[in-house]
């Protein structure tokens, strides 16, 4: 395996050192070695990159330079999509098809919704006597988890340039080797001086900066609940716009009548996607008590096929947790569930290999949903199966967390399932196993967060209004 090496911030234009010493080691989380090194930026760093932000925004940006822009960075990255899959295999152990799939094209389909949303978008309307203007936010400051790391940057740079923005770009410290690779594709694209920059270096630094700095108009942040808090806590102090992705504990509630086979076989497929460290899981999974057996013997028989082992393997479906932290973090989660009470199906705690960090895809029965599991969110290839007696108990069940994130409604016809899902407190729901959509918006209710990404909604959070009011006739 190469080794990846990153010694400079790409500010300005420009590859340049670093103004802090000091370098951030990348490890990959299959054989815990060392794979590569990005730099441990300082708070000065950012003050240069968002300098450099400021100077590149031009408020009156054309339409047609933004599309141009957009056009250049999607087919720069389209190009190096099979390098950054290799990347994201490497430094968070995504298995190989999940990377080459879900982890770079999903993006690419992101960033073409971006591309489709520019077209025909209305920056100008008339209300009234008055002209309404959409004019772009100004300097960016994004901040994303390692958990899809393309993905989250594509959701927050490319309908920032869309809108005529600049942007500073913090990336996880767990997956910064794909991003820096995204960079590169947006320096060949010939972005001008200043549009992008790239500060990496530890959130309590370079986040909490990025967030405070006087002269970032926007942060947008995708991450943890309890970090999302501090940013916005950061960025009220020194009143600039704020977006918050944060966590989630979805649930796929299947009501009486649905088809339970399949409602099962994509459920379990979707708490398990990433090895079960994708936002918008669906880790809870609500199911007719009369049903409740034959739902668990289907469980059991549809977790069996997912294979954990070598992220390269092209059978594998599970790959190691991406960091040591996060590996703690789960086992910790499943240790305590079963002295609470819940009833281990399958999985564990225990490590499936000996190095790297294995976890065997584990499910819990008679889950409290009062209790830690029913609650808080793992982050991990853990699925907590609950069962509720009647449509207003799983409603309760369902609505029952301080999260909103996602979710899935099974029943016997659409309306059915529509009805339900209208009572539902979470920003998106697959309606009887409705496919995702790129350019559908996305984001949390309650404290899965505060914004929309993707798509014309995902634009418009990186615009702001101006209202001229016009004189009779004009
Ligand atoms: P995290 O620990 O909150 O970190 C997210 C980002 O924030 C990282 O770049 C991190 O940098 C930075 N950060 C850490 N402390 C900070 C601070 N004090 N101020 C500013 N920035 C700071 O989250 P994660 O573990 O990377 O990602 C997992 C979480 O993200 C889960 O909760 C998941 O649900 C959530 N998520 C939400 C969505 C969504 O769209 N709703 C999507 C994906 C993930 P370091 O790398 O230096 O720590």
């Amino acid at each position: 395996m190469p080794t990846y090496e990153h010694p400079t911030l790409f500010i300005d234009g420009r590859w340049v050192n670093p103004a802090g010493s000091g370098v951030i080691d990348v490890i990959d989380p299959a054989t815990e070695k060392v794979i590569g090194h990005v730099p441990n930026g300082s708070a000065a760093d950012v003050d240069a990159a968002v300098h450099a932000a400021r100077g590149a925004f031009d408020p009156l940006i054309s339409v047609d330079e933004r599309r141009d822009r957009l056009h250049l960075v999607i087919d720069a990255m389209e190009k190096r999509l099979p390098d950054i899959a290799h990347l994201i295999t490497a430094e968070m152990g995504a298995p190989v098809r999940i990377a080459e799939t879900v982890q770079t094209q999903v993006p690419l389909a992101v960033a073409k919704g971006f591309a489709d949303a520019l077209d025909g978008f209305a920056f100008e309307e008339r209300i009234g006597n008055s002209l309404v203007l959409r004019e772009p936010y100004g300097v960016v400051g994004a901040i994303t988890p390692w958990n899809y790391p393309l993905y989250q940057v594509v959701a927050k740079v490319l309908p920032a340039i869309a809108a005529g923005c600049t942007v500073v770009l913090k990336p996880s410290n767990d997956a910064p080797l794909s991003v820096f690779a995204f960079v590169e594709a947006c320096e060949e694209a010939g972005l001008p001086p200043g549009v992008i920059n790239i500060v990496s270096g530890p959130g309590q630094v370079i986040g909490e900066r990025l967030a405070s700095h006087p002269d970032v108009d926007f942060v947008s942040f995708t991450g943890s609940t309890g970090v999302g808090s501090r940013v916005g806590e950061l960025a009220g102090q020194s009143i600039k716009k704020v977006a918050l992705e944060l966590g989630g504990k979805s649930a796929n509630v299947i009501l009486d009548g649905a088809d339970l086979a399949t409602a099962v076989k994509v459920g379990v497929g979707n708490a398990f996607l990433n090895g079960g460290q994708t936002c918008m899981a669906w880790t809870r999974m609500l199911v007719p008590q009369r049903h409740y057996g034959e739902a668990l013997d289907q469980i059991e028989a549809a977790v069996a096929r997912y294979t954990v082992g070598d992220p390269w393997d092209p059978a594998t479906r599970i790959g190691p947790s991406a960091s040591r932290s996060q590996f703690n973090t789960v086992r910790g989660f499943i240790e305590r569930a079963a002295r609470e009470g819940a009833r281990l199906v399958t999985g564990g705690a225990e490590p499936v290999r000996d190095r790297g960090f294995f976890l065997a895809p584990t499910v819990f029965a008679d889950v409290d949903p009062e209790s830690e599991l029913g609650q808080e969110e793992v982050f991990g290839p853990v699925l907590a199966v609950i069962p509720y007696t009647d449509a207003d108990d799983a409603l309760r069940i369902a609505n029952g967390t301080p999260y909103g994130l996602s979710g899935a409604v099974w029943a016997a016809d659409d309306e059915t399932a529509i009805a339900f899902a209208r009572r539902v407190q979470t920003g998106q729901l697959d309606i009887n196993g409705g496919p995702y959509n790129p350019a559908a918006p996305f984001g949390g209710y309650k404290k899965s967060g505060i914004g929309r990404e993707l798509g014309r909604f995902g634009l418009e959070e990186f615009l702001q209004t101006k209202s001229l009011q016009l004189r009779a006739g004009a």
